[in-house]
């Protein structure tokens, strides 16, 4: 049983029976029985089924953003606008998954014809996080339904309504229940679904949990794609307007309570902006309404994990033991819920754990560089990779640094940002494979190459 908390009040929301051995092999027999059938159906039928969904996430986006804030503790106003671009990914899947999956024919003579056809994977694993269950959960069951695949979704233990409410949605529009298939409970029920011969998993979470199912499904040799954390820089040159830069650059480590994968998570300003440049951020992370997430006004709501707090604490107490100031913030917010102040640290370096690991909620260092190659350095000394950006007036400059930091995603005077056209990619620690673009539809087919000799 599966006790869930509403991070807000730490009351008790209600108890969810979880998976068991045996449920989550009869799932997976029914999702193996059940595939080929949807395979077979004509792509405008799987398109309409998910076009269907578009509809109905559109009609319900209000009760469902409720639900995704009760359990998770998301904002209102974060959490409507998630379901609601959700539509977005959707309405680009549909748009080009004709295209992904058409036949080529490379070279055509006489006696050779050489052709590539794509084919489902099968029966795809795919273990989910909370801090975006609508963007994430669609960037893999989405395309994957469109192609054919059947899917065993288990949602995080942290976003398990969301979880069910998707799979309601997904049947009423149309989707065999046998074809997708939310499968209920913490990681030990995720274990378990590795244990299943499933054709593919699809991963999304921490690098620790990634590392380790990596390891587990690596004898199998099947497709296994990983979408981890980061610790995502940004740099701040000299010639940016200091207080449009700070202002925009704000969001970047509190969106979501600092809670996304592609969040701010360290900050390298040059030695000539440095001052101005933090009193505006400051200035600016001081006005975040923090408080209950069903207020329209709230732009901070409580953590999702309790945990997390004390991840905080240590990195916010190992950073001041070796130097650092703190602006603002610092601590939890006494009361019920998971709730922590934004904070701001300057006097950072790297050999303190807040420029080093991820941390996940809403708190950022931000480090003084005195040059270019200082600042691309710094950004380079991870393990992580997801993304990077450079706030300056020239694009060239911001391009030169980027082209040199090994990333998945670059940005230039933008940041925690993701379009359903481009790939989204880790590099390192932060995953291997990707989601979203026409790639991410062939991501759920293997091609299957034809030598085609007429006599
Ligand atoms: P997590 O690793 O704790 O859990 C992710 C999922 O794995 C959950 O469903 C969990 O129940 C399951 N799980 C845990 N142990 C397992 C095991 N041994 N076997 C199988 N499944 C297991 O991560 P989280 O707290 O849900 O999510 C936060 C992390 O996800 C952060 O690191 C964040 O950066 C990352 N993230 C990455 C992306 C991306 O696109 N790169 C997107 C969202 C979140």
């Amino acid at each position: 049983m599966l006790e869930l908390l509403n991070p807000a009040s730490g009351e008790l929301i209600q108890r969810v029976e979880t998976d068991t051995q045996a449920s989550v092999a009869q799932k997976f027999s029914d999702a193996k029985s059940a595939q080929p059938a949807w395979a077979a159906r004509p792509l405008t039928e799987r398109t309409a089924a998910l076009v269907k969904l578009r509809d109905l996430l559109s009609e319900r986006s209000e009760s469902l953003a409720a639900t995704l804030s009760l359990e998770m503790g998301k904002p209102i106003s974060q959490a409507l606008g998630e379901v609601r671009a959700t539509g977005d990914r959707i309405d680009f899947f549909v748009e080009h998954v004709a295209a992904a999956l058409a036949a080529e024919t490379l070279a055509e003579s006489a006696s050779m014809v050489e052709r590539i056809t794509r084919e489902p994977l099968g029966v795809i694993a795919n273990i989910s996080a909370w801090n975006y269950p609508y963007f994430v959960g669609a960037n893999v069951f989405v395309p994957a339904l469109l192609t054919g695949n059947a899917v065993l979704y288990k949602p995080s233990e942290f976003a398990t309504l969301t979880g069910l409410a998707i799979a309601e949605l997904l049947w009423e529009a149309g989707v065999p229940r046998e074809v997708f298939q939310p499968v209920v409970g913490a990681g030990e029920v995720g274990s378990l679904l590795l244990d299943e011969a499933v054709d593919a998993v699809f991963f999304t979470g921490s690098y620790a949990t990634g590392k380790k199912i990596a390891e587990k499904v690596a004898p199998r040799l099947i497709h296994l794609q990983l979408e981890l954390g980061g610790k995502d820089p940004v740099y701040v040159a000299d010639d940016v307007d200091v207080v449009a830069a700070a202002q925009n650059l704000a969001d970047g480590p509190f969106y979501n309570s600092g809670q996304s994968c592609c969040a701010v998570e360290r900050l390298y300003v040059h030695e000539a902006v440095f001052d101005a440049f933090v009193e505006a951020f400051v200035a600016r992370v001081k006005t975040f309404n923090i408080g209950d997430p069903r207020h329209a006004e709230t732009y901070i709501g409580p953590l999702a994990r309790k945990d997390q707090m004390s991840v905080l604490e240590l990195q916010i107490a190992d950073a001041l033991q070796k130097g650092a100031s703190l602006l603002c913030g610092g601590k939890t917010i006494g009361g019920k819920g998971n709730f922590f102040q934004p904070s701001v640290l300057v006097g950072v370096d790297h050999s303190m754990e807040i420029m080093r690991e991820e941390s996940f909620g809403p708190v950022i260092g931000i480090q003084c560089v005195e040059d270019d190659a200082e600042a691309v350095a710094l950004m380079q000394d991870t393990p992580y990779g997801l993304t990077a950006g450079v706030y300056t007036k020239e694009r060239a400059r911001a391009e030169r640094i980027l082209e040199s930091i090994s990333v998945g995603t670059a940005y230039w005077n933008c940041c925690d940002r993701v379009s359903p056209r481009l790939p989204w990619s880790g590099r390192g620690h932060s995953g291997v494979g990707l989601t979203l673009s026409v790639e991410g539809i062939r991501a759920f087919t293997r091609p299957k190459a034809w030598h085609l000799r007429s006599s």
